[in-house]
């Protein structure tokens, strides 16, 4: 009875809910198996000194090759890795691949170069995190500075005790940590200052309107540069795509970009040959 009536009620889904409900749940049973069919990829976009001009490290970005829908992004996949406890060993399997390939190409260009990792709230939470974390350090002996966990600026100034020992500890063990997308959210400025944080990643929302002539737009983007150099944080300037911005960014003493400009995020074998000839 009960099953004939689950599938009276679908009758009342209009065509297009229907499809993306099917299809939601055919990925979410494909991505049970994504680890163990090899699925997962990382790509590492470079992060570019405006400095020297130099890469100074790496964002690692998750993608999945699903053998029926192509590259699925990590906006739809990683919520549902989240509702289903996949992430657990899916964030472990992106941190411990991020750090073994780092260490490759410092071993291969003699260079100190960083890492960047993703992490959500999802993952903060849990408790073998840290733990996680310092074993990498540990079996890698990569000087854990290097090392760098980005969270966005929503998830930094949870009103979370927890999350904020959680990144006490993190900060503890030697790795920096990155506050992403910076200016979506709402950010209070004594958080700010009892945060353990390095940098500052301005969001691409408001370097896209660089080239727009938004005064207004200009004017955040300059404040948030001025404000980390007022907290000595450093600053890096997310989906740099023209130059245009670029100079922009670099007239107002922003440290760091990353973006099309420059690089795209590559497979770890473009950027060995990047590396080769850079
Ligand atoms: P994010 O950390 O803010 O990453 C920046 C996004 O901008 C990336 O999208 C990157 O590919 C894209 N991007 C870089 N340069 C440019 C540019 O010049 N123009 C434009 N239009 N876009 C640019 P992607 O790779 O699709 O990742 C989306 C988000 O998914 C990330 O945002 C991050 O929040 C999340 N994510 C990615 N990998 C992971 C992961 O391993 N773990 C977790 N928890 N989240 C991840
Ligand atoms: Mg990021
Ligand atoms: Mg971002
Ligand atoms: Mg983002």
């Amino acid at each position: 009875e009960a099953k004939g009536r689950g599938k009276n009620q679908a009758v009342f889904c209009t065509g297009e809910i229907k499809d993306s409900t099917t299809k939601n749940h055919t990925l979410v049973n494909n991505l049970y198996w994504a680890l163990e069919r090899d699925e997962l990829q990382l790509l590492y976009q470079p992060k570019i000194s405006l400095e020297n001009n130099t890469i100074i490290g790496f964002e690692a970005l998750l993608r999945w090759h699903n053998t029926d829908y192509g590259v699925v992004n990590p906006q739809v996949f990683i919520p549902m890795a989240e509702q289903t406890g996949m992430i657990k060993p899916i964030g472990l399997w992106v941190m411990k691949t991020a750090c073994q390939q780092i260490k490759r190409f410092q071993e291969w260009t003699q260079s100190e170069l960083s890492i960047s990792i993703n992490l959500s709230l999802i993952q903060l939470r849990d408790t073998s995190i840290v733990k996680n974390m310092a074993a990498i350090l540990q079996e890698t002996q990569i000087p854990p500075h290097l090392i760098e966990v980005e969270i966005t600026e929503s998830v930094a100034f949870q009103d979370e005790p927890f999350i904020m020992e959680q990144l006490q500890k993190i900060k503890e063990l030697g790795i920096s940590i990155a506050i992403d997308d910076f200016g979506t959210g709402y950010s209070s400025f004594s958080r700010l200052r009892t945060f353990p944080i390095d940098l500052i990643k301005i969001d691409s929302e408001f370097v896209r309107a660089i080239s727009s002539n938004l005064h207004k737009d200009q004017a955040i983007i300059r404040s948030i540069i001025q404000l980390a150099k007022n907290l000595d944080l450093k600053v890096l300037a997310e989906g740099v795509e023209t130059e245009e911005q670029l100079q922009f960014l670099k007239k107002e003493g922003c440290d760091f970009i990353q973006g099309f400009l420059f690089y795209a995020p590559l497979p770890a074998k473009s950027i060995e040959e990047l590396l080769n000839y850079t």
